[in-house]
């Protein structure tokens, strides 16, 4: 089965586009969630990655500021005004469809959650220790995050050890075969390693 992992795509359609065109032929797409917040198309790209378009898809902590089910404190002032002007454009159904959306999913083999197994909603895979403390909080094989919008890959061997941290360059091919896997395929709207290319 070949999958599209795809996350953080925030209101960004231009980009959502893009990647999706970018995309070969898959037999699913998995979104691991902020779809809106910052960008300014939170309706089209909702609509674009409804339930028809995608098997699995979560909230992640902008999606569910933008429906009030999130202190604003917490955000900083860019991603506070984004997520109150991203709340008045949302119908009513795309704010029900959020609301039930899980922050976590285990299917076959695979654990899928926004920020971590640990955290879901906030927590942050940015290094090494927070890696390394996150595999005793999944089950499967591989496990996808988002939410840095910076894609990365961390690995273990065996249990017992500390992972290890693989940087990811466009065109990679990894095995995943052996071992077990902390993936992050970045972000699709706001790319934060300063690489826009799909
Ligand atoms: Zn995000």
């Amino acid at each position: 089965m070949r999958v599209l992992i795809i996350s953080d795509v925030h209101a960004n359609l231009v980009a959502l586009e893009a990647v999706l065109r970018a995309a070969p032929p898959v037999d699913e797409i998995w979104n691991l969630g902020d779809t809106v917040g910052y960008g300014p198309r939170p309706v089209a790209c909702l609509d674009r990655l409804g339930d028809d378009a995608v098997e699995h898809s979560l909230v992640g902590n902008h999606d569910l500021a933008a429906i009030g089910q999130l202190d604003l404190t917490e955000f900083n002032p860019w991603a506070r005004a984004a997520a109150m002007w991203t709340s008045n454009q949302l119908s009513s159904p795309q704010r029900e469809r959020l609301a039930v959306l899980p922050a976590t999913v285990v299917a076959t083999g695979v654990t899928l959650a926004h920020g971590s197994p640990r955290d879901p909603i906030w927590e942050y895979v940015a290094d090494r220790e927070t890696a390394s403390a996150n595999f005793a909080h999944f089950e499967t094989a591989w496990c996808f995050v988002g939410h840095t919008h910076v894609a990365r890959i961390d690995w273990r061997r065996d249990t017992g050890r500390p992972s290890r941290v693989r940087r990811f360059r466009p065109g990679d091919v990894v095995d995943v075969s052996q071992g077990r896997w902390l993936l992050n395929p970045g972000s699709v709207g706001q790319p934060r390693d300063g690489d826009p290319r799909a």
